[in-house]
């Protein structure tokens, strides 16, 4: 007869289950999703009723809670998984840690650290192989009496998880607070939930954990999406049925010979100064595509040892910004590489490897040769600012904005071309020219100004250090400043006689602002000729 059993069938049969072996555990296998290779287990309880089948731990798991026998259930599993380890000891297996659930109900029992370190002992089993998770409900009954279970089980060498993160109300504080190893952030809390909360525990658990340092495994995974998904944002450990059921003794111990395992690193260094989590949309978790916030963006992984580049992400933007036709589908499953050419396949790896080697944004100009069913052939030039947000062994994550520029290209080539002209003919007709760029206060000087003056090729913050050389003399400063004051303010040109150089040589100095297609001042062009037969 399988049926559920009612409380009071429950608590009548408990303590014989647990005797004669109705009552056992199992073991779900943890998984590093880029080397497919163990990482840790969680013992969860299991009891097969002779009478009425197999039950279920949420159904008699808070039956257990509520008439106070978790302490006793927990204690069981406890001490099977010390049985358990140590035999693979002894058989000199492989080993890997095993977790264990403490209800929150066992932080009301304070001997509940001395009782499992008593079994600990007696098993003689290190406490490294040994973590124990607990949830954030445990600090229910105040953070003081948790954060003291929290040291004692540090002080014996026990690793500490928090469960089932971001399931209760006030996650970031209970992180702040108490001081975990390992946060298990549960997919179901996650997916299927569109709108902000996802989103909010998605980027606080990035954040979080790259300020505290604390390994992520990702709990609840059963598809390779999702796995994909939170290897982008720097967790690569599994928990979940696209790797592993929970698993027999047995079925176990076979699988720990046949698997290599490895231990448990915190390897994702996420850069500090980047907020990984913003760049997500947890809306789409399903697609996975990243918000529309942040313009064209995507995510490589970029292998650095074979130069293997991935697209592992690209949202609406980044097509947009291509100017294609196309789905993230088609661009994922397309080489990466198809619109560049070999020139600018190679800018761009030297720029993905300076990134990772600097730690810090690089960017490259490419033009790419872009064709799509609609509009044919296109040049296109783009700026990629790219960024490593974290790598795990010689995988690196790189977060890329890009932009088209082509037009601003184009019209930079034109005014360049026009500029080269312009000081072409300045130093045949005897005339001193510059360029001052509005924006950034910058001067570039024609060649005869470095010539004859020797100026820099760029001056910056101008006009201060011309004014400090005495090139413009101090009793025409405030003026000479006050008309870059008004070149700024939209003036199309000032024109006036300044008296140069400490010798006071008169020249005749203008200003022509340069505007651009919003009529707002971008540049202005400089020019001095001497004034003949004239002196102050
Ligand atoms: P939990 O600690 O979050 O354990 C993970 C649960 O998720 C397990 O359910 C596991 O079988 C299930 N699971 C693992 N991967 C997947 C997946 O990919 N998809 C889905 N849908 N589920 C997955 P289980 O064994 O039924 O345990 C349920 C809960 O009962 C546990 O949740 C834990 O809170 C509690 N529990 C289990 N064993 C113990 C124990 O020994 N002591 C205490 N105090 N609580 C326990
Ligand atoms: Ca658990
Ligand atoms: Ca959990």
């Amino acid at each position: 007869m399988q049926r559920k059993m009612n409380e009071a069938e429950l608590i009548d049969s408990f303590r014989d289950s647990l005797k004669n072996g109705d009552i056992y555990i199992c073991l779900q296998p943890q998984i590093n999703h880029l080397t497919k290779r163990m990482v840790g287990a969680e013992a969860l309880i299991r009891w097969k009723h002779p009478v009425f089948g197999q039950q279920y731990p949420n159904d008699f798991i808070p039956v257990l809670e509520r008439n106070n026998l978790i302490f006793e259930a927990d204690l069981f599993v406890f001490r099977k998984v010390c049985e358990l380890l140590r035999s693979l000891l002894d058989s000199h297996s492989v080993m890997v840690p095993i977790s264990v659930n403490m209800s929150r109900y066992d932080i009301y029992h304070h001997d509940y650290v001395e009782s499992i370190e008593a079994i600990r002992r007696e098993y003689n089993v290190p406490a490294k192989y040994l973590r124990v998770e607990l949830t954030e409900s445990s600090a229910i009954g105040g953070i003081e009496l948790v954060t003291g279970v929290l040291d004692s089980l540090h002080g014996y060498g026990y690793l500490v998880e928090m469960d089932d993160f971001g399931s209760g109300y006030s996650s970031l504080n209970i992180l702040k607070d108490l001081n975990v190893d390992i946060i298990k952030l549960d997919m179901r809390f996650l997916s299927g939930e569109i709108g902000g909360r996802g989103a909010v525990i998605i980027e606080s658990v990035v954040q979080m954990a790259r300020w505290l340092k604390t390994i992520i495994i990702a709990e609840g995974v059963e598809t390779m999406e999702q796995a994909d998904y939170m290897k982008s944002i720097g967790c690569k450990y599994i928990q979940g049925y696209l790797y592993f059921k929970p698993l027999s003794v047995e079925d176990f111990r076979k699988e720990l010979q046949e698997n290599v395992h490895e231990p448990l690193k915190p390897a994702l260094r996420l850069v500090e100064t980047i907020d990984a989590g913003r760049f997500w949309d947890p809306d789409s978790l399903e697609t996975l595509i990243f918000s529309n916030l942040v313009g064209g963006a995507a995510i490589f992984n970029f292998n650095i040892r074979s130069g293997k580049l991935d697209v592992l992400r690209i949202n609406e933007n980044y097509l947009q910004e291509l100017g294609m036709n196309q789905s993230e589908e088609d661009i994922i499953h397309n080489d990466p590489w198809w619109c560049f050419g070999e020139n600018a396949k190679e800018v761009y790896i030297k720029t993905i490897e300076k990134t990772i080697s600097t730690r810090e944004e690089a960017s490259c100009e490419t033009w790419r040769n872009i064709s799509s069913k609609c509009c044919g052939d296109d040049k296109i030039c783009v700026l990629s600012e790219m960024r490593s947000i974290g790598n795990a062994d010689d995988d690196y994550l790189i977060y890329t904005r890009i932009r088209n520029i082509t037009a601003e290209k184009r019209r930079y080539d034109e005014v360049f071309a026009n500029d080269k002209k312009m000081m072409m003919a300045a130093d045949q007709a005897n005339v001193y020219a510059w360029e001052y760029t509005i924006a950034t206060k910058e001067m570039r000087p024609c060649f005869r100004c470095m010539r004859d003056l020797g100026l820099p090729s760029l001056i910056e913050n101008y006009p201060e250090p011309v004014i400090e050389s005495g090139l413009f003399q101090p009793d025409y400063a405030d003026e000479y400043r006050d008309w870059h004051r008004r070149i700024a303010e939209g003036e199309k040109s000032i024109e006036g006689i300044m008296p140069l150089t400490v010798g006071r040589v008169p020249f005749h100095v203008r200003y022509t602002t340069e505007f651009d297609e919003n009529g707002r001042p971008l540049k202005a062009y400089g020019s001095a000729t001497m004034v003949v037969g004239k002196s102050e």
